[in-house]
């Protein structure tokens, strides 16, 4: 089995995207390298087990890849959060920051049952503002934030120092 470090090797600094003085941390190669692939859900799923979670909850689009394979691993529930104006049925928003800018994140309305203790799942921490924002979505429908869970970390801008102030430990596998 690779190690995170080859996992790390396969992230690809993609400058200026999607905009100029952005260095975006490509994680498709990961997705591309079964092994390598296989180690990182290896690592998260060991983290989450940790936590008890009753459901992952995951962010669009590349929380997806990995929340709903950790979902099937715990046999537990996956309930997306995606950019307004995508999810067909009643939603709950929330306006949220981001590195580049500011958006709205929506969740169904039944997406977490009340008590459900829930894992935050993403390919990326930067300053915490998407996470942040699923947070207040599940805590808007009376779900327990039980950790946050990414498998890469931008330390410099301190996303985490924010997550763990709202209430949740944060895990992530590779930082910079
Ligand atoms: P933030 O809200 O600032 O923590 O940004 C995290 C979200 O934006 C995640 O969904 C990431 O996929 C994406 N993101 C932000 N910055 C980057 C980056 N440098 N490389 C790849 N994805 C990023």
């Amino acid at each position: 089995m690779p190690s995170l470090d080859r996992v790390r090797q396969l992230i690809r600094d993609v400058p200026d995207f999607p905009q100029p003085g952005i260095v975006f941390k490509d994680i498709t190669p990961v997705l591309g390298d079964p092994a390598a692939f296989q180690s990182v859900l290896d690592t998260l799923e060991e983290r989450l087990r940790v936590y008890g979670a009753d459901r992952i909850v995951a962010i669009e689009s590349r929380g997806f890849v990995f929340g709903a394979a950790l979902a099937d691993r715990l046999k537990i529930g996956f309930s997306p959060i995606r950019k307004l104006g995508k999810l067909p049925y009643k939603t709950h928003r929330i306006e949220y920051a981001l590195e580049y800018g500011k958006g709205v994140l929506e969740a169904h309305v039944d997406a977490v049952q009340p008590g459900e203790k829930v894992a935050i799942v993403d390919d990326l921490l930067a300053t915490g503002g998407t996470a942040w924002g699923a947070a207040q979505l599940v805590r808007m429908q009376e779900g327990q934030v039980a950790a946050f869970l990414f498998v890469v970390e931008l330390a410099f801008l301190k996303g985490r120092d924010r997550l763990v102030q709202s209430g949740g430990p944060v895990e992530a596998l590779i930082t910079y």
